[in-house]
């Protein structure tokens, strides 16, 4: 295990052209402490985390001091905002500080989220507040161990800096760790600023640093392009899978390596409500949860757009045909799953399709019958399912058809029980949760924010002495209103 401070560090992204970047001097945090740290992202790192306490890693982390010789630099990047070309975007409040090369041969990025202004600030402070930040870093971490590709938080600090939004809270910041920080919105920035050079030399970096394996082809760009799509096709299914709502889907939001990016007002699903909508400024609900999948294609199609000067029209279009099969096809095997479904028939999807419409109708919390799913067989579960709903023949319709649908296979009541564990998680992280670890994190005590987060490391597993972390959400949790204000 390494210092922190002792990271061989690099800047990778130096060699992509100046266009793309601006050196930028952090701007620090007053009185720094840390909230939370994360044992899981320190050893992607392979850094011994209490390395983060010495006085100089929390001045770096706290955007007081960055590391020695390596000045942080804010990319620049544009992209479609609910649907909209905004020309105008990069990091405003986020700081490339270094990438570090691991013993697995692993590139990560370390990016410092609320490090102050930067020439793409526009209006804004530059700063992220406690509550966003305890947000990103809880799902960042919680998103991992439910094995959805994400961008990783090593830590998140609190300070007492004020920062002024709809009332006065405090700056924060979080170490986000990923393999790329590049969006679709790089590609667009080259595209729609009409030089294709840039956007060439932005396409190679991305190949020489992700899949070496394509160098030298003559269909490099377009097996980039193919493979883009195949990664988002498949975050989204497992998003629609796991009922992970992210919010703004706008396409500087969207990784081009398929991770779940920029954590705002994202929520999982409570009760099974289709078109549920968890930003609030989202009034048309063009985010909406049902509409994920449709918005990964249309994101795709603004990249296509985007690449479309290095790229066949037909390679470009053929891809993004790819991406309903793939979705479809993930999508199937994980919900599949879910409901115990081990073996392929004829009829699934039709049964998977009629069972989650039971669930809207019943407006059915999607985590808790999932995890109570395994145990359909057993009358008190049945029961306890059954009282949930308002409409109860359409539950029984529904328990029936599954059992009967089970005894197609031969699986002991044990096995299926326990597969559907594995893939039905106990714990996520639900708003309300979220909430009332911020609402003490403000009033300085950080104790929930840690004990949350470590719950989330093991979703699937049995924790009896959380178990009320596992209940129904309260009905208070309904009127729960995530700002954008962030
Ligand atoms: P987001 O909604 O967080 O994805 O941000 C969209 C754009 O606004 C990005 O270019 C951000 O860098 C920028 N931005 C958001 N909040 C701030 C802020 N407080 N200060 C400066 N830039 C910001
Ligand atoms: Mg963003």
């Amino acid at each position: 295990m390494r210092d922190f401070l002792s990271l061989e560090l690099e800047q990778d992204f130096l060699r992509l052209p100046s266009a793309y970047y601006a050196q930028v001097q952090p701007q620090g945090l007053k009185k720094p402490e840390f909230v939370a740290l994360s044992t899981a992202c320190a050893d992607l790192l392979g850094i011994d985390l209490s390395s983060l306490s010495k006085p100089k890693s929390l001045a770096i982390l706290s955007a007081n001091a960055y590391f020695p010789g390596i000045t942080p630099i804010a990319m620049k990047y544009t992209g479609h905002q609910f649907g909209y070309y905004n020309p105008d975007l990069g990091d405003g409040r986020g700081l490339l500080l270094a990438d570090v090369k691991t013993d697995q041969s692993i590139r990560w990025d370390l990016h410092l989220k609320g490090a102050g202004m930067t020439p793409f600030s526009r209006h804004a402070d530059g700063r992220a507040v406690l509550r966003s930040s305890i947000r990103e870093f809880l799902a960042s971490e919680a998103m991992a161990a439910l094995g959805i590709p994400t961008t990783r938080a090593l830590c998140v600090l609190n300070s007492q800096s004020p920062v002024y939004r709809e009332q006065v809270e405090t700056g924060a910041t979080v170490l986000r760790v990923a393999q790329t920080h590049i969006r679709f919105g790089h590609f667009e920035y080259a595209y729609h600023s009409g030089q294709k050079k840039l956007l060439q030399e932005l396409a190679d970096y991305c190949i020489e640093r992700h899949y070496p394996c394509l160098m030298g082809s003559a269909e490099r760009y377009q097996d980039f392009f193919k493979i883009t799509v195949q990664k988002t096709a498949q975050l989204i299914a497992k998003w629609q899978a796991f009922g992970f709502a992210h919010g703004v889907m706008n396409t500087d939001n969207m990784s081009i390596l398929g991770e779940t990016f920029d954590y705002g007002p994202y929520g999982f699903l409570d009760a099974f409500e289709p078109g549920y909508i968890c930003n609030h400024s989202d009034h048309q609900g063009r985010y909406a949860f049902d509409r994920q999948p449709a918005i990964g294609h249309w994101n795709l199609s603004v990249l296509a757009q985007a690449l479309s000067p290095l790229i066949p029209k037909d390679a470009l279009v053929d891809a993004l045909q790819s991406f309903n099969d793939i979705f479809n096809e993930d999508y199937l095997q994980l919900m599949s799953a879910k409901f115990g479904l081990f073996t392929n028939q004829t009829d699934d999807q039709t049964l998977i399709h009629q069972c989650l419409m039971m669930m809207a109708e019943n407006r059915l919390d999607y985590a808790f019958f999932f995890r109570h799913l395994s145990c359909l067989n057993d009358a008190k579960v049945q029961t306890l399912l059954r009282d949930l709903c308002v409409n109860r023949d359409s539950f029984n319709r529904f328990s029936e058809q599954l059992i009967q649908r089970w005894s197609l296979e031969k699986v002991s009541q044990t096995e299926r029980s326990e597969r559907m564990n594995a893939v039905n998680p106990k714990y996520i992280l639900r708003n309300h949760l979220a909430q009332q670890a911020i609402e003490l994190a403000q009033k300085g005590d950080y104790s929930e924010v840690q004990y949350l987060h470590a719950l989330l490391q093991k979703p699937f597993d049995e924790q009896p002495e959380n178990e009320s972390y596992a209940d129904l959400p309260p009905d208070w949790a309904e009127q729960l209103e995530i700002s954008c204000s962030s």
